[in-house]
C-alpha cells in the first residue's frame, strides 16, 4: 500500500475512471490534483491567448464539481498551476509518494510532458481511458490501422464492435496525505461576454445526456444534425467530453440502452457512427504520432503562407463573406459551432483566403468550449487534405452551403446583427 498522485487532466470525472479507480485500490492515502497551466506561457506563437474564457470557464466549473463529490467522500482536489514536473517536485518537498497515476493522452505535449516527469525520476502510470473502443479489442494493431476511415469502420463492424463496458465508481477513495501546499486562488473570469451554453462538471454531463435521451432527441440526429442554431440539432456532448466529465463509453452505454427501449434507428447509428470518428483521430495519433503535428502534416506539399490581416478579418468576422462572418462571431460569442460551419469556415481559411491551416487550428483551439487535440488536429488535417483522407482535401462552396443550410438567411442575420 502506497501514496499515490492522481494527477486528473482531460478525465474530471469519477465514474468510468479507470486510472481513478485503480488509484482508490492500490493506495494507503491518495492525492487528487489538477493542474493548470502557467499563465505565462499562455499566447500561442500566432499571438492570441491559448485558452479563451469559454473553456476556462467550463474548466473551473467542472474542477469545482470534482472537487465538491471527492470533498463528499471525504477526499478533496488540489489546484495547482505551473509546468507539471516543477509542480510534482513542489509536492514531493512536502510529501513522500510513489508513484503518479494518469490518464494517457497521445498528443506530443502532453507525452512530452510526461516524459519530462519521468526523466526526473517519477514514477507515472498512464492509462488510456478516453476512447469509445478499447484499443485492445480492435481486430488490428494501431499501428496497422486503416488510413481510410470506412475501411476502419467495416472492420469494426465486422467484428461487432460497438463500446468497451463503462466501469462504475470507487466505492472508497482513500485519505489524503499530510501535507501543507496552497491551493491556487481562483481567478474570476472577466469579462462574461454571454451567458454560457454548457456549465462544465461530471452531474451536468450525466444531466444533459439524461434530458437528451428523455426527449428522444438520438431519433432526429440524422435529420437535424447539419442545422446551424440551437441546442437540439446536434447532441452537444463534446464540451462534456472533451474535458472528460462523463466518458463516450458511458454515452453509447445509454444509447444501446436507449435502443434497447426504442429500437435502433438511423439516428442512433449515427450518433454512434460520430464518436466511432472521435475514436479514428484518437487512433490515427498511435499510428502517426507527431507526424500529424507537422507543418505539412502528413503530405509532402507547400503550405499556405500567413498573412496576419488576412487572419485578423478571419477571426473577427470581418471577410466580407456574410456566411463565414457569422460563423466566425458565433464562434467567438459562444465558444461553439456546429460541425457544418467548422467544416465550412476552416475550408474559407484554407482554400479562399489561402491562409496557414495551422493558425486557423491554433484560434480553433483557443475559442472552442469543446477543444480537443485529437478532433481538432484530425478535421484540420482532414479539410486542408494533409491527413490520410485520400480525396486530398475538402474544399466547401461557400455560396452553396450558405443557400443550403441557411436559405432564409436567419443565421447570418442572427450572428451578423447580434450586440
Ligand atoms: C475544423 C474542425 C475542428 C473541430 N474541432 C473539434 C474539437 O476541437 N473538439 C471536438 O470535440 N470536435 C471537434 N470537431 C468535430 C465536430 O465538429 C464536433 O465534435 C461537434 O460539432 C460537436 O458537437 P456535438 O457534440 O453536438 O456533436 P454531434 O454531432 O452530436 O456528435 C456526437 C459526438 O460525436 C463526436 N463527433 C462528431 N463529429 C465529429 C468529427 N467530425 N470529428 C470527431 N468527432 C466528432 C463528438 O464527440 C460529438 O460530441 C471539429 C470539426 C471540424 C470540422
Amino acid at each position: 500500500m502506497s501514496t499515490i498522485v492522481y494527477w486528473f487532466r482531460n478525465d474530471l470525472r469519477l465514474e468510468d475512471n479507470p486510472g481513478f479507480r485503480e488509484a482508490c485500490a492500490s493506495a494507503k492515502h491518495l492525492l487528487p490534483i489538477y493542474i493548470h497551466p502557467d499563465s505565462n506561457d499562455d499566447l500561442t506563437s500566432w499571438g492570441f491567448p491559448r485558452f479563451a474564457n469559454h473553456s476556462r470557464e467550463f474548466l473551473q466549473q467542472s474542477l469545482d464539481e470534482l472537487r465538491h463529490q471527492l470533498i463528499a467522500r471525504g477526499s478533496n482536489l488540489l489546484e495547482l498551476s505551473g509546468e507539471p514536473s516543477k509542480v510534482f517536485q513542489l509536492i514531493r518537498d512536502q510529501t513522500a509518494f510513489d508513484v503518479i497515476y494518469c490518464e494517457q493522452i497521445q498528443a506530443p505535449e502532453e507525452l512530452a510532458e510526461v516524459d519530462v516527469i519521468k526523466n526526473l525520476g517519477f514514477n507515472v502510470r498512464q492509462f488510456w481511458q478516453s476512447s469509445m473502443l478499447d484499443p485492445k479489442d480492435l481486430p488490428f494493431d494501431l499501428q496497422e490501422i486503416p488510413d481510410v476511415f470506412t475501411k476502419f469502420r467495416q472492420e469494426v463492424e465486422r467484428r461487432g464492435l460497438s463500446y468497451a463496458e463503462p466501469i462504475s465508481t470507487p466505492a472508497h477513495i482513500p485519505p489524503l496525505p499530510l501535507m501543507s501546499i496552497a491551493t491556487k486562488p481562483k481567478e474570476a473570469l472577466f469579462p462574461k461576454q454571454v451567458e454560457p451554453l454548457f456549465s462544465g462538471g461530471e452531474l451536468s454531463a450525466l444531466a444533459h445526456l439524461d434530458q437528451y435521451f428523455e426527449r428522444r432527441l438520438p431519433d432526429t440526429y440524422k435529420q437535424t444534425r447539419n442545422q446551424l442554431t440551437g441546442m437540439d440539432y446536434s447532441s452537444k456532448f463534446s464540451p462534456w467530453l472533451a474535458f472528460g466529465c462523463c466518458s463516450a463509453r458511458t454515452i453509447v452505454q445509454k444509447l444501446k440502452n436507449y435502443e434497447s427501449t426504442y429500437g435502433a434507428n438511423d439516428g442512433t447509428y449515427w450518433l454512434w457512427f460520430e464518436l466511432l470518428w472521435r475514436d479514428y483521430f484518437r487512433f490515427l495519433h498511435f499510428k502517426y504520432g507527431d507526424k500529424l503535428y507537422r507543418p505539412h502534416g502528413l503530405i509532402d506539399k507547400e503550405i499556405n503562407s500567413f498573412d496576419k490581416k488576412k487572419f485578423q478579418q478571419w477571426i473577427s468576422g470581418c471577410t466580407g463573406e456574410n456566411f463565414i462572418d457569422a460563423g466566425m462571431r458565433e464562434l467567438q460569442q459562444t465558444g461553439f459551432l456546429s460541425n457544418r460551419m467548422r467544416q465550412v469556415v476552416a475550408s474559407y481559411w484554407i482554400y479562399d483566403m489561402k491562409g496557414d491551416w495551422r493558425a486557423g487550428a491554433a484560434w480553433f483551439e483557443s475559442q472552442l468550449v469543446d477543444y480537443d487535440v485529437y478532433s481538432n488536429q484530425g478535421n484540420w488535417l482532414y479539410i486542408a487534405g494533409r491527413g490520410t483522407d485520400p480525396r486530398g482535401g475538402r474544399p466547401f462552396n461557400v455560396k452553396k452551403q450558405a443557400r443550403d443550410h441557411d436559405p432564409d438567411g436567419a443565421y447570418r442575420s442572427k450572428w451578423l446583427n447580434a450586440p
